[in-house]
């Protein structure tokens, strides 16, 4: 098996347990990369995951997917300053929390569409994933 996703598609997900990435599109081991982390974020350490995927490895499109309710939605960005509070350290990197999941996958397609690092931008698609009924629902980018 090839190293190269065979599909050319990089897929940015939420951590969540409950979604199971390659089962919700309908995918097969080697199609494509996965990056997680929590919220399926495009932050700078996802900026870098694609920037490898599409200069080293040959991916051309990029599939975005948060889902209903996330995590992220239940915390804020205080949280960071309770864990300054706790440990004495305030974390560098932002929490991202969100509490519209169709408003953070438009950042999140804006921040892929707008990095001078990719290749492609072109060919980028964002999603919500319903955990309750297991769907997918494209999100629209706003005209
Ligand atoms: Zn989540």
């Amino acid at each position: 098996m090839d190293a190269k996703p065979v599909l050319h598609v990089a897929v940015v997900a939420c951590m969540d347990a409950r979604l199971d990435l390659h089962d919700a599109l309908g995918l097969a081991l080697g199609d494509c990369h996965t990056i997680r982390n929590a919220g399926g974020v495009v932050t700078d350490d996802v900026i870098r995951s694609l920037t490898i995927s599409q200069r080293a490895l040959g991916t051309r499109s990029i599939v975005l997917i948060h889902h209903t309710n996330c995590g992220l939605e239940s915390i804020t960005e205080e949280f960071r300053q309770e864990l300054e509070a706790e440990v004495g350290q305030r974390p560098v990197w932002a929490v991202e929390a969100y509490k519209d999941a169709d408003q953070d996958v438009r950042q999140s397609m804006q921040r892929v569409r707008t990095s001078p690092f990719l290749l492609h931008t072109d060919d980028v698609r964002g999603f919500v994933f319903d955990v309750t009924t297991g769907l997918l629902r494209e999100v629209l980018p706003v005209a």
